[in-house]
């Protein structure tokens, strides 16, 4: 059984359907990548795992158990962190608040918790007075998967946490993704940076407006051709 099993799921925005029997699977351990072109459905499947949309038809199971429908902080009890696309952080409140708020659910063993994440982003113990709203783009994309780990996930969901990014903090963003998966945390994410996210990925989907059109490990999607191609909308 794997950890995080999406089973032939369709969406809908209303009566707008965007998702057609959209499967995929993150073992335990593992970083998946979700790749596609804008629009191709990739933060629709991320938010429908995390509870923020029902499964019109399909199933979504995480370890064994239907969570479709329920509710996100139930998903999140559960053991599932969700780091939407730009960065939401609290940008009137401070650094360190941004991430106790990422415990809401258990803050138990805060100390330790706020630790880890300085450990991984030595740059948010520094900056942990200041305003999250002072922050550059960078230094912000990391409070938020900061703030994602501080509920100690089991499964990380990250949507584009490289967009718009120097390539200097792109490189940052991607060493602490490996890191953290290399520390027991699986990854499921979703890029357009193809090159980067096969990189830390042991495997990986195309999504092609609203359906899977390729899957494989991340070595055999480096080399498929077809996989840039989908980006183009080719
Ligand atoms: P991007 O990288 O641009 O976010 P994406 O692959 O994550 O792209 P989605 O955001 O999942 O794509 O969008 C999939 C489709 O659903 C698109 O056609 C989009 O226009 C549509 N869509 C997204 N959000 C809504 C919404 N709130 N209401 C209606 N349609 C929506």
């Amino acid at each position: 059984m794997s950890l995080l099993e999406v089973d032939s799921i369709d969406v809908a925005y209303g009566n707008v359907q965007v998702l057609w029997d959209v499967s995929l699977s993150v073992d335990k351990g593992e970083t998946v990548a979700l790749l596609g072109a804008n629009g191709a459905g990739k933060t629709t499947t991320l938010k429908t795992i995390c509870g923020d949309l029902s499964p019109m038809d399909g199933e979504v199971r995480y370890k064994g158990e239907s969570i479709g429908d329920l509710p996100h902080e139930d998903v999140v009890a559960k053991g599932v962190a969700h780091v939407p696309e730009g960065r939401e952080v609290f940008t009137e409140s401070s650094v360190r608040e941004n991430l106790e708020l990422g415990a809401y659910l258990d803050r138990s063993g805060m100390d330790e918790r706020l630790e880890r994440v300085y450990d991984i982003f030595p740059r948010l113990e520094e900056r942990a007075k200041q305003q999250a709203g002072t922050l550059s783009g960078g230094e912000q994309q990391m409070l938020a998967i900061g703030r994602g780990l501080m509920s100690e996930p089991d499964l990380l969901l990250l949507d584009e946490a490289s967009l718009g990014l120097a390539p200097v903090l792109v490189d940052d963003v991607f060493e602490a993704i490996q890191r953290i998966n290399d520390e027991g945390t699986t990854v499921l994410l979703v890029e357009q940076d193809i090159y980067n996210a096969l990189r830390v990925a042991d495997r990986g989907y195309v999504i092609k407006t609203g359906e899977i059109s390729l899957s494989g490990t991340a070595e055999e999607l480096a080399q498929d051709k077809r996989v840039e191609e989908s980006y183009l909308g080719a």
